[in-house]
């Protein structure tokens, strides 16, 4: 196992590295680093939270060493702003110690600083591309003297449509530079920009391409639409995590989800493309801080957003494409910590799970909320569906009471997301199976719709529902677990 005393680092830079408390580099830094020192072009395939951002930070820093007054010597493009705060940040911490000016340029704020910063000179420069643009057509910056380009999340890049800004920027550098770019997954698209950008690149791999990182267990909890946001009240009820991050599809639904949160009476705010930059910087502050339990993010504007010890993300919409799916999940589970991640599923979003599921190479293990089984059913996934054959019947829910709990009733009777009570605290508890070794659910006969589902009646109260799944099956109680567990 390497260190980092190993890679070649400057000892300044070994000690502001040993001043934010890594003990050793991660898979990814240990082999970028020696390769970038070495000048060599890069293509990283490497997640969010494998330690991308110090693979090519700190190397940077080493290079460069010396101010020098032509212009940004080094480039990073990011897709996003907070990404590039991010990636700033992470610059200010491991270069305390050298003297080079660091600096992000980034849409949504006043250009008028930016631009007397670049006239102050910048060493290293983090942009995004649509400002960086504006910044060149206005001549506030040059790019003849980058020696290094770094091309950060290059697939979420070519989601938000850059394709045409990045052949813009990457004709304004010079012929002589080394590229680096790093991306979580590796579509043709991204081979072929990787092929017009990069000399002879170093392929390098932190994690397998389009896999999840293992410290993040998984799970989907299907819902029906309307029972969602009890759902994601009652898990965090139960599991008492410290904090969640919410993944919401829309900006409007996001800001729902905020007003659903409050008035049960979850301290919630939303980040998204639709709110102030000032806002979002001052938004993800507070959640770092503490001051914010629950946020709700959008994938745009999630991209940099990178806690300590976040517990859990929660998928309350699944992404519409599955890439965004492993960036999401890629927030918890972070620099060797574990992680849950939790997908709020319901009948219209299959399409979107089976293709996650096929993107991942993975069975996404299901687990039901008791008290909240869906009206509609889930149907069964692709890598799934020959279980589905073999499902059960389904059994009588009222047969059996006698493990009804008390002061239940009333989540119960809103089961499918009637409930208004925001105060009674539910019993969270998960039905359904997690894959046995083969990837396949054991208890595939969960998703059988119910007759009295199908009526759309749910006579019992909610401790009727446990009381007749629990007491029809004894086998169940092994597959039963609480939600909490990782908190
Ligand atoms: P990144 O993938 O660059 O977004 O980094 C994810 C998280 O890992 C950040 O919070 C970093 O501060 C942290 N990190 C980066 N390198 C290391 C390391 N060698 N040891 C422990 N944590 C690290």
């Amino acid at each position: 196992m390497s260190t980092f005393d190993s890679l070649g680092l400057s000892p300044e830079l070994l000690s502001a590295v040993k001043k934010t408390g890594y003990t050793q580099p991660t898979p990814i830094q240990s082999v970028s680093i020696p390769k970038v020192l070495a000048g060599k072009d890069l293509m990283a395939s490497a997640q969010t939270g494998s330690g991308k951002t110090a693979a090519f930070c700190l190397p940077i820093l080493h290079k460069l060493q010396k101010r020098n007054p032509k212009g940004p010597r080094a480039l990073i493009l990011t897709p996003t702003r907070e990404l590039a705060a991010q990636v700033l940040e992470n610059l200010r911490t491991y270069g305390k110690e050298a003297n080079l000016i660091c600096a992000t340029v980034f849409g949504g704020v006043k250009i008028g600083p930016q631009i007397r910063q670049l006239r102050n000179g910048v060493d290293v420069l983090v942009a995004t591309p649509g400002r960086l643009m504006d910044l060149y057509n206005q001549k506030a910056v040059k790019l003849d003297a980058v020696e290094i380009f770094v091309l950060d999340e290059a697939d979420r890049m070519l989601d938000m449509g850059f394709i045409s800004d990045i052949r813009k920027i990457r004709a304004m550098l010079p012929a002589k530079r080394q590229s680096l770019l790093f991306s979580a997954t590796f579509s043709p698209e991204i081979r072929k920009l990787a092929q017009t950008m990069l000399v002879d690149p170093e392929e390098v791999k932190a994690t397998p391409e389009n896999q999840t990182a293992p410290s993040v267990e998984q799970l989907v909890v299907p819902a029906d639409k309307a029972a969602k946001i009890n759902i994601l009240h009652a898990l965090y009820q139960e599991a008492g995590w410290s904090q969640a991050l919410v993944f919401s599809r829309t900006k409007h639904g996001a800001d729902k989800v905020v007003r659903q949160l409050d008035k049960l009476g979850v301290k919630a705010a939303a980040i998204h493309g639709n709110k102030s930059q000032n806002h979002r910087t001052r938004t993800l502050k507070d959640f770092k801080a503490g001051k914010i339990t629950m946020l709700i993010a959008t994938d745009i504007a999630s991209r940099g957003i990178d806690i300590d010890k976040l517990p859990v993300v929660i998928n309350f919409e699944l992404p519409q494409v599955p890439e965004d799916y492993v960036h999401r999940i890629g927030r918890t589970g972070r620099a060797g910590e574990t992680g849950k991640a939790i997908s709020i599923v319901c009948a219209d979003e299959i399409k979107q799970l089976r293709e996650i599921e096929k993107f991942t190479r993975s069975t996404l293990p299901r687990e039901e909320l008791e008290g909240f089984e869906p009206d509609h059913n889930l149907p069964e996934s692709h890598s799934n569906k020959s279980v589905a054959a073999t499902r059960k019947p389904a059994r009588n829910r009222n047969a059996g009471s006698g493990n009804a709990r008390p002061g239940n009733t009333s989540a119960g009777q809103a089961g499918a997301g009637k409930r208004g009570d925001s105060g009674a605290k539910p019993d969270a508890r998960r039905r359904g199976g997690r894959p046995d070794s083969n990837g396949n659910s054991r208890n595939t006969e969960r998703q059988e719709r119910r007759p009295e589902q199908a009526s759309g009646k749910r006579s019992g109260g909610r401790a009727t529902v446990i009381a007749s799944t629990t007491g029809g099956r004894p086998t169940r109680s092994s597959g039963r677990r609480r939600v909490a567990g990782a908190a």
